[in-house]
This record gives structure tokens, sequence and C-alpha cells, in this order.
């Protein structure tokens, strides 16, 4: 048969792209599930684009599902099996700071700025179109082609837990939320808390007592704030002291206020991404780090001791036992989110383990716990999501790389990653797209953008994706 120019066939529907791309845009899809009703369960602004696409598909020729108001699909063709093309509606909150209205999808220099514009309604609307192409080219296929949108990625993924509750799982996928060439590859990510156990209160205890002590919010960020207010009896000046040294030692940022027999100290570190802790300054560590070199009580001792013989300067798990590493994703990676401590509560650690997927986590967790238990700590897991990963050998791998490479005209460098991607939610899936290399990541941030040329690319590369993994 005659080869199809994609991008051409992209080009000729580009100002209808463009026109449909900008009305998705101005809807604001952030969750609102304090305006929750039965028909929009997480709020009537990400009910809307689910809608918005859901009508368009129908209006299309597409079959179309609605899965309890939390995702839906648009599917075409017929056959046993199904091509996945994962998406999502939801954006998150806006923010201050925009340089014009966040939900305006205003085109500038080239690019079109809207919350949601790289994640993941541009992208979304792209391969829409991808599979447009396909179907007005009346190419044949053996596979359904379906695309499958959420609207609860970007909190708790109740969309595609429900989803995959009550519909079939595709045979393989790609989901267009996440990095080009190709993310085959994510470390497993596990929460957990580690609990001290409550303290047993016998004799009069010696030593300063650690009131309250608080650092992080997030398992998966680095805190970049801890506060301690200790009762130091009349040592306050000496711990003030000791603390200056300390900060200077460290050369990290922090203040103390002494107010009678009670000592607030503050300590100012820096925020990054748990997926690798080296980023930041994690200010809970720090402050552990200086308590433990004060005589406390005993409980609050204990569990100073214990963090910083644990996790002080070790974020691979080397002091656990838990360290790992593989050629494909990376070392095990342990970034303590959120510390705590007072009498009354004990001290509590949570962890965001990151594992490559070669990983034996059942036996790292027994390993653990033997640890645990001669300190008298309890494990609690939060939540845990295995690695995901799928060949780089395989029919879907080697079919998007090619791709890639045809169309681009360099190499399509595998990636694997320590964060997780939409696309661990597919069985046999892969990150594809729509952040092309060298782009900056605006994801989040104010001023989202997205190149109009970088989504022409991805929609024909998208097109040939589904035509080449469904044909
Ligand atoms: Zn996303």
């Amino acid at each position: 048969m005659t080869t199809i120019n994609w991008t051409e066939e992209v080009n000729k529907r580009k100002e209808q792209f463009i026109k449909d791309t900008q009305a998705f845009l101005r809807i604001k899809s952030v969750m609102d599930e304090e305006n929750a009703t039965p028909e929009a369960p997480l709020g009537k602004g990400v009910q809307e684009a689910l809608q918005f696409l859901l009508k368009k598909g129908e209006k299309d020729g597409y079959k179309v599902k609605d899965v309890e108001h939390l995702a839906g699909h648009i599917e075409m063709g017929e056959g046993e099996d199904i091509l996945g093309i994962l998406c999502h509606v939801d954006v998150v909150p806006e923010g201050d700071g925009w340089s014009s209205d966040p939900f305006g999808a205003e085109i500038r220099d080239g690019k079109i700025y809207a919350r949601g514009a790289l994640d993941d309604k541009g992208p979304t609307m792209a391969a829409y179109y991808a599979m447009n192409i396909v179907k007005e080219l009346g190419l044949p296929l053996s596979k359904r082609v379906r695309m499958i949108i959420g609207t609860d990625e970007e909190s708790d993924w109740r969309c595609v837990d429900t989803y995959f509750e009550k519909e079939e799982m595709p045979t393989l996928g790609f989901a267009p939320d996440a990095d080009f060439p190709i993310i085959f590859a994510e470390k497993g990510i596990w929460d957990y808390y580690i609990n001290q156990r409550p303290d047993v209160k016998n004799a009069e205890q010696k030593g300063i007592i650690v009131d309250e002590f608080t650092s992080g919010r997030r398992f998966n960020m680095v805190p970049d704030y801890a506060k301690v207010v200790l009762a130091v009896g009349d040592e306050g000046r000496e711990v003030e002291n000791q603390f200056a040294a300390f900060l200077e030692k460290y050369q990290v940022k922090g203040n103390s206020a002494l107010a009678g027999a009670s000592l607030a100290l503050e300590i100012e570190g820096v925020s990054a991404h748990g997926m690798e802790p080296k980023n930041g300054k994690n200010a809970g560590l720090y402050m552990a780090h200086f308590l433990n070199s004060l005589s406390l009580t005993p409980h609050a001792a204990a569990f100073f001791s214990f963090v910083d013989q644990y996790l002080w300067e070790d974020s691979r798990g080397n002091a656990f036992g838990l360290a790992h590493h593989d050629e494909s994703t990376g070392d095990v990676t342990l970034n303590v989110g959120r510390l705590s401590y007072s009498p009354e509560q004990g001290g509590q650690i949570g962890i965001n383990q990151r594992y490559p997927v070669t990983y034996e986590q059942k036996a790292a967790e027994e390993q653990l716990l033997s640890i645990l238990d001669e300190n008298s700590f309890e494990l609690k897991t939060d939540s845990h999501s295995g690695p995901h990963h799928v060949d780089k050998d395989s029919f879907l791998v080697k079919t998007l790389s090619s791709i890639y490479e045809s169309q681009m005209g360099e190499k399509a460098e595998l990636l694997a990653i320590g964060g997780g991607t939409y696309a661990r939610s597919l069985e046999a899936g892969v990150a594809f797209g729509p952040l092309f290399p060298g782009r900056e990541d605006i994801a989040h941030q104010k001023d989202e953008y997205m190149y109009i040329e970088d989504l022409l690319k991805a929609t024909a590369m998208y097109a040939e994706a589904i035509y080449r993994l469904a044909k």
C-alpha cells in the first residue's frame, strides 16, 4: 500500500485541532469535591471536560461509554484485543502569577498557554485527533482502539481504579502523559510509617524534653522546614549556642527563640521531589541530627538516635540493609517526607521508598521489620504500587521507538524513571510523550504551555502508533 504522510494528515486538520484544543482547555477542570453531586462526583468542571470529549466522540461516530462519571472511553474498530490510550482531563489548580488567564488558552509565540496545555488536555486532544486520522483514512485494524479518559489522575486515581474494576484491561497501550521518547520502566513506590511504640513512663525522667517536633507533610517531597519546641530547664542559652554552631557547620539556615525554659528552633532546608532526595536538603533530618547531639529524655533520645543512625546522610537505605541497584532503574531511594515527635504520640517517620524493578520488596520488608522490632518500632504501610516495566524488546516498545526515530530523525533513548506515570495503571503500557527532550517541563507551574508545533508532531506520532499497533 502507499505510505501515509502522517504530518500532512495532521496539517490538513490543524485549524480545527487548535480550535478544539482551545475550547477544551477553557473548561476549568480542577477537582472540586466540595461541590460534588452524583452526576459529578469530582465536581462540575472535571465532569464537563469528560462529557465534552464523550459528546465529541459520539458525534464523530465512535462508541462511547461513561463509567460512573469518573472515567469513560471512546472506541473504534473490532477485534478481540484492545489498544488503549490512557489520558486524563483533570488538571491541578491554576495557582497564582499567570501572565494571561489560565483558562483562556491564549496563543502567543506559537505556544498555547493554559493549565492543562501540557498535562494532560493538550496531548489528550492530540491523541483524539490521531484516532480521527486513522478512522477517516479508513485504515483496516485488527484490534479495537480505545481512548480511556480519567478524571482523577492528579489526586487519587479513583478514575482508573473504578474503570478497570468494570472494564477490560487493554492488551497493550500508551499514555501521552509524560515524556518522549518512551518511558518503559518506573520504580516501585512504597510509602510507609515507622512508628515508635508509646512511652512507658516509670521513673523521673532526666534530660531535655522534646515537647513537639514536626517536619514535612508529604511522603514524596523533601521537607524544607522543621520546627521543634524544647523544654530546656536552665540550659537554654547553651543549647542555643550549640544550635548556632550546628547551623554554621552544616551551612543550613535556621532560627532560635528562647522564652524562659522553652526553646523553639527552626531549620529551613531545600525542597525537592522525593524521587531524588539528594536534590534537596531535608530540614527534618538536619533537626533530628542536631537533637541527637543533646541529652534528651530516654524515649525521645531513643527516637532521635534511631533516626540518626538509620537515615542521616543515607538516602539509599544502606544502614537499614535495604539498598539495591539495577542497570535499568537505578538505586533504591528513601525519602523521609515526614518526621514528628511528641511525648504523647511518640515518634513517627514517614518514608517514600522507591525501588528498582529487580528488587525483592517482600524480603526488604522482612529485613526492615527485623530492625524495627529490635528497636521497638512498628511498620505501617500507607500505600504501595509495585514497579512497572515493559520489555525493551516487546512489540510495543519496538514499534513506538521506530515511529519516533523515523518521524523525529533521532534515536529513541528509552527512559527509566523513579517517578510514577499514568501508564502504570495499564498492564502493558508505556508513557509516550508529550514533552520532547530539551523542552522545559512546566507542568503544574504558572504559565503552563505547549508549543503548537509539538502538539502537532505528537499527533502525527500518535496516529502512526495507533495504526501500527492496531492494524
Ligand atoms: Zn498528567
